[in-house]
This record gives structure tokens, sequence and C-alpha cells, in this order.
């Protein structure tokens, strides 16, 4: 059984050499994340250019790039961090004069008495009492150390700050130039932050994806909006459970994941997945259990953060991740995660129909593969939302099709040679799927096409055919 599940491994120094991402790949590694919140785009160019040296063959490996997004930290603490005991007494200030200085002016806009107040990962957490000459005094309900430039989370509250940052623009810049797949905006509060997004990318280059990282409340109340702006989503779990409750985070990733599996949007479960695997060789066994429980729930894509990017297992992780996708995939019932095509959002489109239609027509004749040709990639990606037990093989017609087929549930994909019309293209999928191993001479498979052969932007067609 091929691995259906995708991983999204982050790129950093743990994993900084053209043999060690070689090695992340041979592990397992689908789509190599640049976390624009680290480094600068010097030292990311080395990275994109080894990911790229690996796309030779079928299936490459597309590269997503995360944007900071309007994300708070403190200023510089005098001596570089505090160290709290719970209960302690501390001032907060804008600029100079107190304990722990507010860098930025957004946050401290917002700050009012009785709010509270998480720094770094939420480790230490104060609550804010009175404000007199431009110094709030707090308290510390967490004691811990509170290091320069950490993380500020204000709980609770909305800010009036710009969704995409100066720096995020530059950074949108470098990642077309490097010819990035996919761009994540994180701390997205409202779907009008991804159709701004969406107008700056289209003038540099449109064929790049857009990822909405669910991470805030104002967020998941919008979420049926948010999706529908998106060409995919993220579960991010990480501020998420800073911005709200920690209990509430597991419905959450139930509540996005299903949406955007309705939606035929590809998501990606984030954040302490393999945590314990930064330090250790094995990872703990409700890590395992919440790899195949984001699976069962129906995610596309599992995502790996400080695990490879700056852990001391980053290959084990991958590998520990994909083994434990490919035993959680193989109890999945194709039957049952046939999603209700009376919940489709989309009845009317042709694609879909044949989508579905396909997948029905695999699941009963019990075929070795979906093969589709797609110039977006709208095609193979309904046929995922319907989570046929078979794979899905993919003709593209460019490179940028064919690399964003990385994050998508089930999609394996080669890129076609140009001027072929669709029986060329079916041929060249089952020779390049049966040189894989895929396929072999006999096999049954299903194909979709649009007619009149050739036309693009319409499938409307069906074909069950042998190897
Ligand atoms: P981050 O996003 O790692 O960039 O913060 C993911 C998350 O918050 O879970
Ligand atoms: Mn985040």
């Amino acid at each position: 059984m091929r691995r259906r599940t995708k991983i999204v491994a982050t790129l950093g120094p743990a994993v900084a050499s053209a043999e060690r991402v070689e090695a992340l790949a041979g592990a397992g590694m689908n789509v190599a994340r640049l976390n624009c919140s680290h480094g600068d785009w010097d030292g990311k160019r080395d990275l994109v250019r080894w990911v790229r040296e690996l796309n030779t063959g079928l299936s490459p490996i597309a590269v997503l790039a995360d944007l900071q997004g309007p994300k708070f930290r403190i200023g510089q603490i005098e001596g570089g961090f505090v160290e709290l005991q719970t209960g302690d007494t501390l001032t907060i200030g804008h600029g100079h004069g107190a304990m722990l200085p507010m860098a930025d002016d957004e946050v401290w806009a917002a700050m009012a008495p009785g709010d509270r107040v998480l720094f770094g990962d939420g480790d230490v957490e104060v609550r804010l009492g009175d404000c007199n000459h431009g110094v709030f005094k707090a308290e510390a309900l967490t004691g811990g150390k509170v290091k320069s430039r950490q993380g500020v989370t204000l709980v609770g509250k909305s800010f009036d700050a710009p969704a995409i940052t100066d720096k995020d623009l530059e950074d949108v810049e470098e990642a077309v130039r490097y010819g990035c797949d996919y761009i994540a905006l994180s701390y997205v509060r409202h779907p009008d932050d991804m159709r701004r997004l969406r107008e700056i990318v289209d003038r540099l280059d449109p064929t790049v994806r857009l990822v909405a990282k669910v991470e805030t409340p104002e967020a998941l109340d919008l979420i049926d909006d948010v999706i529908e702006a998106s060409d995919a989503v993220m579960v991010a779990r990480g501020d998420l459970g800073l911005q709200m409750d920690i209990e509430d985070v597991p419905i959450a990733q139930k509540i996005i994941i299903r949406k955007a599996n309705l939606a035929g949007k590809p998501v990606i479960t984030a954040t302490q997945m393999l945590e314990s695997m930064i330090v250790n060789a094995r990872p703990t066994r409700a890590e395992a259990t919440d790899i195949a429980n984001a699976i069962l729930d129906g995610t596309d894509a599992l995502m790996l953060s400080g695990e490879t990017a700056s852990g001391a297992y980053p290959v084990e992780a991958v590998r520990t991740m994909a083994r434990i996708a490919e035993k959680t995939e193989s109890t999945l019932d194709p039957n049952e995660r046939l999603a209700d095509p009376e919940e489709n959002p989309d009845r009317g489109a042709p694609t879909e129909a044949v989508a579905l239609a396909a997948v029905t027509i695999a699941n009963t004749l019990r075929v070795r593969a979906i093969l589709t040709t797609s110039a977006s990639g709208t095609t193979p990606r309904l046929v995922s939302k319907y989570r046929p037990a078979v794979p899905i093989l993919c003709a593209a017609w460019d490179e940028r099709t064919q690399q964003q087929m990385a994050l998508v549930w089930g999609v394996e994909s080669v890129r076609m040679p140009p001027t072929t019309n669709t029986d060329e293209a079916v041929a060249f999928l089952v020779e390049s799927f049966r040189q894989r191993g895929v396929l072999s001479p006999g096999d049954q498979y299903v194909v979709t096409a649009g007619y009149p052969t050739g036309s693009r932007g319409n499938t409307n067609m069906i074909l069950v055919l042998r190897a």
C-alpha cells in the first residue's frame, strides 16, 4: 500500500545540507516548508535548490513559504531575560522604564486591566492590573523565564494591525522569485486577508496557491468564508492553543478538517505532532495516536516544525510519521470515507460529479488506480475529496501544478510532455506509473478525461481500461 497522507516537513538548521534534505525526502517528505519567521532568504536559497535538485521524476516535492504575519513580540529586556516566580508582581511598559517592554503599538493599545498575556509558547502567563503613568502592574499567574523578542499573545483580544506586514510583502516577493508553490499566511482573521494576499500574489505569479493558517478565534468564526477564499488551510494548533482555551483545540481541528474536506480543499494538521522527537528517537504513545486521529479526522497532510527544522532526529521523525500514516490508512474503509454527495457544495459542476462517479466505480470494480489529466489540478483534487482506496495518478501539464499535487491526499503526479492530447496523456500516464510499479500489465484502471479530446477545464468523461 502506498502512503496517501502527505507530510510537510519544515526545513532549518537540522537539515541544512543536500544530503540531509535528500534523506528527508527519502523518509517521506512531500512538502518542504520554509518558515519566514526564522532566518533570511540567503539562508533559504540553498534549501530551495536542494529540494529542486531532487525533483527529477514522479511526484516531486512542493515548496511552501510560511509568512510570519502580524506576530507580536516583546522588546529587548535588560540582561536578555526576566525570571518570574508564580505570584510575582511585575511591570510592563511601552518602551523603556518597566521590567518587560512591549514593542508593538497595536498590542499596547489593546492592553487593558484584567487581560491575560502569554509569553513564548504560553509557558509564562501574567494578568494585567492597573496602568499608571504608562506602566501596567501585572501578576505572574504562571512563572518562568521571559526572554527578549519572545512572542506575545493577548488572550481573546483582536487588533487593528495590518494582516500582511511589510516583512510579509518582502517575503512574498522572495517566495515567488524562488519559485515557491504555496504561500501560507499566519494569523488570518478575515477572509479579506486571504483575498488581499491573492491580489498581491496575482500580480507576481497567479499560479502560486495560498494557504490560510487558521490560528485565531476570528478565523474560526468565519471558517466557511476563510476556506472559500483560500486554496488550502492549516489547522495551526500552536497559536490556536494560545489564542483560545486549549480544550477548544481538538474540536476546532475536527471542524476545520471536516469543512475543508467538504470544500475539496487540502488541509494540513500542524504543530507538536512529534514534539518529543525533537530530543528523543522515539515518539510518545499520545503523539502516535494524535497522528492517527488527524488522519481519521480526514486531514490531507501532517506537518512537522521543530522536529525537522531544529530537532535531533529529523529523518526519524518523518519516517515515524510515514509509518503511522501507512498503518492508519490501511484500516480505512473506502466506502465510509466517501464524502456525502448530499453535502456537496458544488453539485452543479460536471467535474465534481465525474470525480465522485470515478471514485464510486474505482471502489466497486476494485481497479488499481484512478488516472487524471489536469491543467490546474482541480480534477485530481476533487477525486481526492472522495478518498478512493486506490492511488490517484495525475498527468500535469505544467511543473507548478505537478509540484502542487504534493500536498493533496492520495495524488501522485507526473509531468506531461508538451502538446499532448488526452489519448497520448493516458498512454504516457500508464507507462510512467508502470515503470514506477503502480500499474502492471492487465491491471484495470479508471480514467477521467475531457471530451472533445484535448480540451481543458472540461472533465466530463470516465473510462475503465486495462493497462
Ligand atoms: P507557526 O504556525 O508554527 O508558524 O506558529 C503553526 C501553529 O501556530 O500551529
Ligand atoms: Mn502559528
